[in-house]
């Protein structure tokens, strides 16, 4: 197995010189060096055949034992020395300090076709930031993480990817519910890939200790490998940097909305500075669509990161950036002018993703009123988000009447039964005024299906279709992962094949743990 080698994490950074494996505080470095532990009887279970091309990997590669040994942290590749990223985090609005990859690992970075490529193993064993847990991750979650970055990949959403699922033939205790109810479940290892794993909470650490210099180090790296049409090192840049991540966070969470997508944990520590969804924890996806939905039940009193508010809470995650980069600039009013302009421009990018959804392409006034009166209807019985959008786009703008609509949509529904009364009348006043809408559009309806079609997506990682995988892999049976990789490889598309997986959620997964109740224990 060759891979193209050429780190600069490592090699341009300032290293804790401490080499020994102890939980500790790690001041002025941004990265500690750390040995994957060896697990004792390592098995690939799934491996991302798309992702292992972007770095070159053929078949052979994969079935290879160096594949085997490399990405369950078996064996450190020659020429490479693993690390794990000192950072801080503001975890559910409280400064929380140091935190740092507790059960990551990078291994080393990739260069493939110009693409740089950071490869990391999550639940390689204890790191100097493990603090009191073990630094292991078990079967279910790792089975979440791999499938779910795939398939956010597939549906365009910026995402760190997974080339790699493992068992390490190791067992992991877990309280999964934090009930008192401890139990082994088996230990899995995932290889997670992206172009940096660098977070918002990388920044915060150094600027929590007034550490300017190495916060300075952070981000000129930062800015010469991953935006490099940012030029020079002078204050102004900082500035454009601020500017670019704030626009790349702003531009994930509007795809977060476009499909439903919860992320669960949006800590400082979760964010990275590159846009990309990262560490997929207790996620789920919007099945009825409700802006007040969590799926973390450790955040269920609050929803601090509930559906509905996960624009507000990044814009709160970027005002945690800009006072951490402020320490290099010195003047708050361009970082103010930056966070003001997010509320305008995440309101005018979701009014563009929104149009899209519902097939409109031109702009309208009273679209607004249209979109906000969409998201209250939807609200008053239980409609499912992903189906609702994939058979609004078969309206026929001629013939088709508000009942006829209902009745096509009537899938959508989990209680046909309750669209009666007030429910039904607010719903057949939305579906009238839409029809009025689409009338102005010169688009033929076969054309508005196509378009729509490309903005909702048919088939998700639901969060019942994960439990089902992760059921059948306790077990022994991969065949679900595999066949869920596989149908969410083209999320758009129809694929009569695999019809089932685009149904609502059964009845028997509705109070589920693991389904619709995830804590962050994994
Ligand atoms: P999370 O909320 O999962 O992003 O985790 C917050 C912090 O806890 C991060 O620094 C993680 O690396 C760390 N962490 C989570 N689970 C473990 C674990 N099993 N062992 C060590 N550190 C962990
Ligand atoms: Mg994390």
């Amino acid at each position: 197995m060759k891979l193209n080698i050429q780190d600069t994490f490592n090699k341009e950074l300032p290293a804790d010189p401490n080499k020994n494996n102890t939980r500790r505080q790690v001041f002025e470095a941004c990265y500690s060096f750390v040995t994957p532990r060896v697990p004792s009887n390592p098995e690939v279970i799934h491996v991302s055949k798309e992702m292992a091309e972007n770095l070159g990997l053929s078949d052979e590669d994969i079935q290879s034992k160096d594949f085997l040994e490399i990405f369950t942290g078996a064996k450190v590749m020659e020429g490479t020395e693993p690390y794990s990223m000192c950072y801080g985090g503001h975890q559910f609005g409280n400064w929380a300090g140091q935190l740092g990859d507790g059960r990551a690992i990078n291994l080393t970075e990739v260069v493939h076709k110009n693409q740089r490529w950071a490869l990391q193993l999550k639940g390689a064993g204890e790191t100097p930031y493990s603090r009191t847990a073990d630094g292991l991750a078990v079967l279910r979650s790792s089975i979440r993480e791999h499938l779910c970055s795939e398939a956010m990949y597939h549906l365009g959403v910026p995402t760190t990817r997974s080339l790699s699922l493992s068992l390490t033939g190791d067992q992991v205790l877990r309280d999964m519910m934090y009930d008192g109810n401890s139990a082994y479940e088996k230990g899995a290892v995932v290889c997670r890939v992206a172009p940096s794993f660098i977070r918002f909470g990388n920044f915060q650490i150094f600027a929590s200790r007034s550490d300017t210099v190495n916060l300075k180090k952070l981000t000129d790296y930062t800015i010469k490998h991953f935006f490099p049409e940012i030029e020079g090192d002078s204050k102004s840049n900082y500035v454009q940097f601020f500017n670019a991540v704030l626009d790349k966070t702003l531009a994930m969470v509007i795809e977060w909305h476009r499909v439903g997508f919860v992320h669960g944990v949006m800590n400082t520590d979760n964010l990275s500075i590159l846009g990309l969804t990262i560490d997929y924890g207790p996620y789920g996806w919007l099945e009825g669509y409700n802006n007040n939905w969590t799926p973390n039940t450790t955040d269920r009193q609050n929803a601090r990161y509930r559906f509905g508010n996960q624009a507000g809470v990044a814009l709160w995650n970027l005002y945690q950036l800009a006072n951490a980069l402020y320490l290099l600039v010195e003047d708050s009013k361009p970082f103010e002018d930056a966070l003001e302009r997010y509320k305008t421009d995440f309101s005018e990018a979701k009014m563009k993703m929104m149009r899209a959804k519902l097939g409109l392409t031109l702009e309208y006034e009273g679209d607004v009123n249209l979109m906000i009166a969409l998201e209250k209807i939807l609200e008053l019985t239980e409609t499912d988000m992903t189906i609702f959008f994939r058979l609004l786009a078969t309206v026929q703008k001629t013939t088709d009447t508000p009942e006829s609509i209902l009745e096509k949509a009537k899938p959508a529904f989990y209680k046909p039964e309750e669209l009666e009364g007030q429910i039904l009348k607010d719903w057949k006043v939305w579906l009238k005024n839409y029809l009025s809408r689409l009338k102005v559009e010169l688009q033929s309806d076969e054309d508005r299906l196509t378009q729509m079609n490309l903005s909702n997506p048919k088939y998700v990682l639901r969060n019942y279709m994960a439990q089902i995988a992760i059921d059948a892999a306790d077990q022994g049976d991969y065949s679900i992962i595999s066949e869920l990789h596989e149908v969410l490889k083209q999320p758009y598309a129809e694929q009569p094949d695999f019809e089932k997986w685009f149904a609502k959620r059964p009845e028997w997964a509705r109070n589920k743990v693991g389904c619709s109740m995830l804590s962050c224990s994994s």
